[in-house]
């Protein structure tokens, strides 16, 4: 689909009623029962639309099939500061009660990407109708961020085209609401996703010299794996590999013949990137070779390490600084193993990204992300857009 730009004459799209112009709760409550999984946002890119439409916003939608892309000018001369938001939801069954609960079986806004859309469409209205900043607001609302590619797509659309930096957030229930997570540098983890096949020789259990038994054999390499990571790797370099799905067997009595390993790495030194596909695949090699088994290996890339930039992310602590009362956490206290395609924005341009805190333990508001029962507290809503104007305002001085 070809992008289209919309401005507040094309769009004859039925304007959704609200009861005032902008209501940060209602936007998000109303996405939240709409939820839609990666590259099929349609509904929800309209609804954006129709609300960036009734509030004058020229737009573009149908970027990379359902993103969409505002471009505000300020009311002078300045650099452009692109600000993105992620649309899409996950395939699990709410078990929420609420009165906004998922209106879809099995699928539901389970991250927050509800919540970052609501506080983008914010900062939108309040741009638009102020102008009071220097330079050029890029909104961006990607779809596809729950490891399908979305940022990619977006990427190669061209919505990076004349932009000097980009700041995202993350709702965030590992930090309490009122609480913000900045980091320099490493915030998040490269992830990196891998399926083995071993080929070993089938036969019977009772037998097992006639064989090449692919569950010994695979056995023997998920405990070489152990050693990747704990002696291979320099110790204050985090990193993970898991296996999280083997495969293998069909009878107690018979000998398999495959087996297949399933697993995720993640780590945040970039320069891990070459070593740990590399390394692996010699441990697959070495085992096999030790027992007489074959293998085959799909070893795929999802999100490089999310870095912050310096600059940038001093930008983003010194507007936190000035909304948020508790001062907001530093360094560690807030670097995870999780991914975000966001890491590849940062690739191409400097950029920060950072986590709003939104957990309220008191409201049973602190299930963690992905969880049937996830939910947050609003208030963080309200605080994202006075953090990100906030940015906007300081980054076109
Ligand atoms: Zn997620
Ligand atoms: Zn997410």
């Amino acid at each position: 689909m070809q992008p289209v730009i919309i401005s507040s004459r094309t769009n004859r799209q039925k304007i959704p009623k609200s009861s005032k112009d902008l209501d940060l709760v209602e936007l998000r409550r109303r996405l939240h029962q709409i939820p839609e999984l990666g590259f099929e946002e349609y509904k929800t890119s309209q609804f954006i639309s129709q609300f960036l439409t009734k509030w004058g916003i020229e737009h573009q939608i149908g970027i990379a099939k359902t993103g969409i892309v505002v471009t505000i000018k300020g009311n002078r001369a300045g650099r452009t500061l692109a600000i993105r938001a992620d649309m899409d939801a996950l395939p699990i069954q709410e078990e929420n009660k609420v009165s906004y609960r998922s209106s879809y079986p099995g699928v539901m806004h389970a991250c927050g990407h509800d919540g970052h859309c609501a506080i983008a469409l914010g900062v939108a209205y309040h741009l638009a109708k102020h102008r009071n900043f220097a330079g050029t607001v890029k909104i961006i609302f990607q779809p596809a961020e729950e490891g399908l590619g979305g940022a990619k797509a977006m990427i190669e659309a061209g919505v990076l085209e004349a932009v000097d930096a980009i700041i995202g957030l993350h709702l965030w229930n590992n930090l309490s609401v009122g609480t913000v997570g900045v980091r320099e540098g490493a915030l998040m983890a490269a992830s990196e996703a891998f399926n083995c096949t071993i080929l070993g020789k089938g036969g019977h259990g009772g037998m097992p010299h006639q064989t090449v038994d692919a569950v010994v054999v695979g056995a023997f390499i998920i405990q070489a794996f152990q050693t990747i990571v704990s002696r291979n790797i320099d110790p204050l370099d985090a990193a993970v590999i898991t296996i999280g799905q083997l495969l293998a067997g069909k009878k107690r009595n018979v000998i398999a013949d495959i087996a297949q390993l399933n697993g995720t790495v993640r780590y945040f030194n970039p320069a891990l990137a070459q070593f740990l596909p590399q390394r692996i695949e010699q441990v697959i090699k070495g085992v096999c070779e030790l027992f007489g088994a074959n293998y085959e290996l799909d070893y795929q890339q999802i999100s490089p390490s999310l870095i912050n930039h310096p600059k940038i992310t001093e930008l983003v602590r010194s507007a936190a600084l000035s909304v948020v009362e508790t001062p907001p956490l530093l360094v560690s206290q807030c670097q995870t193993l999780a991914s975000e395609d966001f890491a590849y924005y940062l690739e191409k341009v400097p950029g920060c990204f950072f986590f709003l805190g939104s957990a309220n333990a008191a409201k049973s508001l602190n299930y963690p992300h992905h969880h049937p029962l996830f939910d947050f507290d609003e208030s963080a809503l309200k605080t994202g857009v006075e953090i990100l104007l906030k940015c906007v305002e300081n980054f076109c001085i």
